[in-house]
C-alpha cells in the first residue's frame, strides 16, 4: 500500500498509508493524545480529525489542552449543542450564527417569543440532555444549491442566506449530530463527538441585529461560557463576579468622579474628584517623558482637511473623524476641517520648522493633545472606550541607526510608569511586515531587527506576531496584566517608514545631503480615560493616596471639636495635600460609612479628648479600627506617604 509522509511540530517525519486522517495519525502516535485530539492543523490551517492527511504537509494535533483546543470547543458547543437545544425549545426559532468569544461564545437566534433571563437555567438543561448522547458528529460536503436547499427545507432562513451571499460555489460543510440528526453549517473544525465538551454556563441575553442591520427584527443573543473542568469554570465565574465588583462605572457613580450623557456619546465629563486624578497622573508622566528626553508641545485640535489628505487620513480614516464645516466670515470662504484624530501629523508640521540635521536627532515630542474619533454607538463602554480622549503621545523622529536606543528608552520609561502605577507584569508582542507594505526590504530587515534587539538587551520576554505589523512599520504591543489576572493592551511604539515622507520631512546626513527620517509613534498609558477605569479596576477604587482625589477627611464628632478640625485642615492644605473637613450634623458613624465608601485613604475623627490631648483618631480605607495618635505623627505619616513616585507635588 501506499505510504504519505508528514511532518511533525519537532521536526521529525512520520509515514502513514494514504487516505489515513488526523484521527488515524494521533492513534499512531499514542492512545493519550488520540484521547485529547479535537482537531488537527494541516500546513498551518486548522481542520477536522477526520480529514485526510496530505502527502509532504506539516501538521500538528490540536488537543483540548491548548487555547486552539478550547476555542474548538465552545465554538462546538454553542453551533451545535446551544443551537440545538433552543431549536428543540423553540421549534419555529430561525437560527442565525454562533460564533467564539473571549472566554466564552454567544448563539443569535430569532425566536417567535421573548426568551429572558429567567429561561436560561431551562436552555442549559436541554444542552445537558443533548450532551448525555456523547452523539457523534459528521462532517459532509456540499455544492450551493445543494446546502442551500437543507437549510430551505427547514426553513433557516438566515443559514440559507449566508450561503447564497457566499462566493464560494461548493466544498459548503454540513456538520451532521448523529444522534439527533441536527445540521450546522460552518467552516469548522467541530469536535468528532459531543463527549469532548467540558462544563458550561450560559450568563446572559442581550439583542443583536442580523449583519448589523437595525431595519429588520431585532435578534436574541445568548452568551456563554465554557471551560475544560469545573474547577476552571468556577474560577472564571469568581473573577466575573470581581469584574463587575471593581467596575470601573459603578466606581467611577460611587465616587463621583465622571458621568457620560447623551448629547455627548462617548465623551467624559469629569468631576472635580474624577479631574484630580486625571490631573495628577498627567502631572507625573510630564515630569517622567521630560526626564526621558521628551518636549512637551500642543497642536491645533481643529485642522484643514489638506493636512489630512497629505498625512493620508482622509483617505483611510475619514470615517472616524469628525469633520466640520466652517464658514469664514470676512474671507468668505468655506473650510472644511476635521477635528484630530491622532498628534502626528501636526507633530510632523513642528519638525518641518527650520533646517534638521542628523545633529538634532532623536527629536522627541510629546504632547497630551485632546483627539477625538469616532467609535460606533454600540462599541463605547465607560471609559475604556470613548470618542474624545488624550493619550500620553509622543512621536521620535531619529535615523535608521537610532530605532534600537529608542526602543530601549522607551521600554525603559514604560517598565517604570507600569511599576509606579502598580502593574508589575507585562507582555510584549513584535508585530512584523504584512504582505502589502512600504518601504524597502533592508529597511523592514533593520527595524525589525532593531527592535528585537532593543527587548533582548532588556532580558524581557516577547513573542512575534508574523505579518501583523502596518504597512508603514512594524510595532511592539504591551499588554499589562491587572490585579485580577485581566490583560489590558496599552503601550505602543510603532515604527512609520510613511508619514514623515509624506510631508517632505528631511534632515541633512553626515554626508551632507538630505535624509528622510524615520518617525517612532509611542505611548506607554495610551488614552488617560481608559488608563484610569483601568486603575480604578486594578485598585477596586482604592487608589495610591498620591493619586487619591481626596486623600484625608477631617470628620468632627461634636461641634466644639469644629476649630480643632479647621486648624488641622490648614495645615494639611499647607502641606499641599487633598483635604476636607466635615463638620456636618451628622452621626460620626454615618460619616465615616460615607467615606469609607468613596474611598477617602485617611479618614481622621476628632471630638473632645482629641482637642484635649492634641491627637487625632485615624481610620484607614480597609481596616475597622481607629489608630489614636498625636496630630504632629499624623501629618509626618501622611505627608510622607502622599509623596508619589517622584515627588513632584
Ligand atoms: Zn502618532
Amino acid at each position: 500500500m501506499e505510504n504519505i509522509k508528514v511532518t511533525l511540530p519537532d521536526g521529525s517525519i512520520k509515514e502513514l498509508p494514504k487516505g489515513s486522517t488526523g484521527l488515524d495519525l494521533a492513534s499512531s502516535i499514542g492512545p493519550g493524545l488520540a484521547k485529547d485530539a479535537v482537531a488537527i492543523e494541516i500546513n498551518g490551517l486548522q481542520r477536522d480529525l477526520s480529514d485526510l492527511l496530505e502527502d509532504n504537509a506539516t501538521v500538528s494535533i490540536i488537543t483540548i489542552k491548548s487555547i486552539e483546543g478550547l476555542e474548538i470547543m465552545r465554538h462546538t458547543l454553542t453551533a451545535q449543542v446551544l443551537a440545538s437545544a433552543l431549536k428543540n425549545l423553540y421549534p419555529d426559532a430561525k437560527l442565525a450564527i454562533g460564533p467564539t468569544i473571549e472566554d466564552g461564545f454567544y448563539y443569535d437566534f430569532l425566536p417567535t417569543k421573548p426568551v429572558s433571563i429567567d429561561d436560561l437555567p431551562k436552555i442549559e438543561n436541554e444542552m445537558m440532555q443533548i450532551l448525555k448522547d456523547k452523539s457523534a458528529i459528521e462532517k459532509s460536503y456540499h455544492s450551493k444549491d445543494e446546502a442551500i436547499s437543507f437549510f430551505d427545507d427547514q426553513d433557516e432562513t438566515f443559514k440559507a442566506e449566508i450561503i447564497s451571499s457566499s462566493e464560494q460555489n461548493d466544498n459548503f460543510q454540513i456538520y451532521t449530530q448523529i444522534a439527533s440528526g441536527f445540521i450546522d453549517l460552518c467552516r469548522g473544525p467541530h469536535l468528532p463527538k459531543l463527549d469532548l465538551i467540558g462544563e458550561f454556563k450560559l450568563t446572559k441575553v442581550s439583542g443583536a441585529y442580523w449583519r448589523g442591520d437595525s431595519t429588520k427584527p431585532m435578534l436574541t443573543r445568548i452568551y456563554g461560557t465554557a471551560w475544560r473542568t469545573k474547577k476552571e469554570l468556577n474560577a472564571y465565574l469568581e473573577r466575573l463576579e470581581k469584574a463587575e465588583q471593581v467596575d470601573h462605572r459603578k466606581l467611577g457613580k460611587e465616587m463621583n468622579l465622571f458621568h457620560f450623557q447623551e448629547e455627548a456619546p462617548g465623551m467624559v465629563f469629569w468631576h472635580p474628584k474624577g479631574w484630580s486624578v486625571y490631573t495628577q497622573l498627567q502631572y507625573y508622566v510630564r515630569e517622567m517623558q521630560k526626564r526621558a528626553g521628551y518636549r512637551e508641545v500642543n497642536t491645533p485640535e481643529v485642522v484643514d482637511r489638506k493636512l489630512w489628505e497629505t498625512s493620508g487620513h482622509w483617505d483611510k480614516y475619514r470615517e472616524n473623524m469628525f469633520i466640520t464645516e466652517i464658514d469664514e466670515e470676512h474671507a468668505n470662504e468655506k473650510r472644511t476641517n476635521a477635528l484630530k484624530p491622532m498628534n502626528c501629523p501636526n507633530h510632523v508640521q513642528i519638525y518641518n520648522q527650520g533646517i534638521k540635521s542628523y545633529r538634532d536627532l532623536p527629536f522627541r515630542l510629546s504632547e497630551f493633545g485632546k483627539c477625538h474619533r469616532y467609535e460606533a454607538s454600540g462599541t463605547m463602554h465607560g471609559l475604556m472606550r470613548v470618542r474624545g480622549f488624550a493619550q500620553d503621545d509622543g512621536h521620535i523622529f531619529c535615523t535608521e541607526d537610532q530605532i534600537e536606543s529608542e526602543t530601549k528608552g522607551f521600554i525603559d520609561l514604560l517598565s517604570t510608569m507600569y511599576k509606579d502605577l502598580g502593574f508589575t507584569e507585562f507582555k510584549i508582542k513584535l508585530s512584523t511586515r504584512p504582505e502589502k507594505r512600504i518601504g524597502t526590504d533592508a529597511s523592514w530587515d533593520k527595524a525589525e531587527q532593531a527592535l528585537q534587539d532593543a527587548i533582548e538587551k532588556l532580558k524581557l520576554e516577547y513573542f512575534i506576531d508574523e505579518g501583523d505589523g502596518a504597512f508603514y512599520g512594524p510595532k511592539l504591543d504591551f499588554v499589562l496584566t491587572d490585579a485580577i489576572g485581566r490583560k489590558w493592551q496599552c503601550g505602543t511604539l510603532q515604527v512609520d517608514f510613511n508619514l514623515p515622507g509624506r510631508f517632505d520631512s528631511t534632515y541633512v546626513g553626515v554626508d551632507g545631503s538630505k535624509h528622510t527620517p524615520v518617525l517612532l509613534h509611542r505611548a506607554a498609558l495610551g488614552s488617560f480615560e481608559r488608563f484610569i477605569g483601568i486603575l480604578l479596576e486594578n485598585y477596586e477604587g482604592k487608589l495610591p493616596l498620591w493619586l487619591s482625589p481626596t486623600q484625608t477627611v477631617i470628620a468632627a464628632i461634636t461641634d466644639e471639636a469644629n476649630d480643632y478640625a479647621e486648624a488641622l485642615n490648614k495645615t494639611l492644605l499647607s502641606h499641599k495635600l487633598r483635604t476636607e473637613i466635615d463638620i456636618r450634623n451628622e452621626q460620626i458613624s454615618y460619616k465615616v460609612r460615607e467615606h469609607s465608601l468613596n474611598k477617602v485613604p485617611y479618614i481622621v475623627v476628632v471630638g473632645k479628648k482629641e482637642v484635649t490631648d492634641k491627637t487625632v483618631s485615624v481610620r484607614k480605607l480597609g481596616s475597622d479600627k481607629n489608630t489614636v495618635m498625636s496630630a504632629d505623627d499624623f501629618i509626618k505619616e501622611i505627608v510622607s506617604g502622599s509623596k508619589n513616585p517622584l515627588d513632584i507635588l
